[in-house]
């Protein structure tokens, strides 16, 4: 947790409205949020109150919305198609509610590949994805595709995959909304723990209270904006 040094994450004003036939529904009606370097934040909100089109908008991963959205300082609004997608690459890392592994790959080439993306050594690669695997409790599992692994097995791949290169931001979408209660708590502490000792900072949607408060800080989403 820091409030020192300028955001990671700095949205103004941000607006969604989704339109259908005749019915406009405004999702996001001016959020305002912002993100420290290492702070964990949890956004907490019932079904429906748009923590998904949040994190879609902060993920650079459709279009649509109004406002000002800053990743390290850089304004995102201004970036062309490929900007966007190297903003992605280098700043920000995903974990979503189904894990999105890659089925005909090891648990350890899904952490190998992003980090080839950006270039890394292939030994380093293969290093830093059998350390994280393994800090995760997956040293025996390395080699195991996706579908030989349980459900929060397969999401400590996605915690270890989406960190795989040290990103500024993690944002992710009910982690372990797909996990029964036990294994979600057990995965989420492993989520926050490696997110601190990577030293990234991390936006994570949930409608779960005693998970969001084991977080650094609880922003609620309540008609279209943070309270
Ligand atoms: P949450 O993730 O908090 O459950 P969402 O962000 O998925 O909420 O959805 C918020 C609202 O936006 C819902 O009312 C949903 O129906 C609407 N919505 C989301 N995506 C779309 C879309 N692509 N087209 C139309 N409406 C959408
Ligand atoms: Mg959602």
């Amino acid at each position: 947790m820091s409030d020192a040094g300028a955001p990671v994450l700095d949205v103004r004003g941000l607006t969604r409205s989704f339109t259908q036939g005749d019915v406009t529904i405004e999702v996001l009606r001016g959020v305002d949020l912002s993100v420290g370097p290492g702070e964990i934040v949890a956004l907490l909100g019932p079904s429906g109150s748009g923590k998904s089109t949040l994190l879609q908008a902060v993920g650079l991963l459709e279009g649509g919305f109004g406002g000002s959205i800053r990743i390290g300082g850089v304004e995102a609004a201004g970036l062309d198609q490929q900007g966007r997608t190297e903003m992605r690459r280098d700043k920000l890392g995903f974990v979503y509610q189904f894990h999105h592994l890659l089925p005909d790959f090891s648990a350890t080439e899904n952490v190998v590949l992003p980090q080839l993306i950006r270039d890394r050594p292939p030994a380093e690669a293969q290093a830093r994805a059998e350390r994280l695997l393994t800090s995760l409790g997956l040293g025996a599992r390395l080699t195991h595709r996706p579908n030989q692994l349980s459900g929060g097995e397969q999401q400590r791949v996605a915690v270890a995959r989406a960190l795989a290169n040290k990103p500024a931001l993690v944002l992710a979408d009910e982690p372990t909304g797909n996990l029964d209660e036990g294994t979600a708590n057990v995965v989420l502490q492993e989520f926050l723990r490696l997110v601190r000792e990577e030293g990234s900072a991390a936006l994570i949607a949930t409608h779960n209270e005693r998970l969001a408060a084991q977080m650094d800080r609880v922003l609620r989403l309540h008609e279209g904006k943070l309270g």
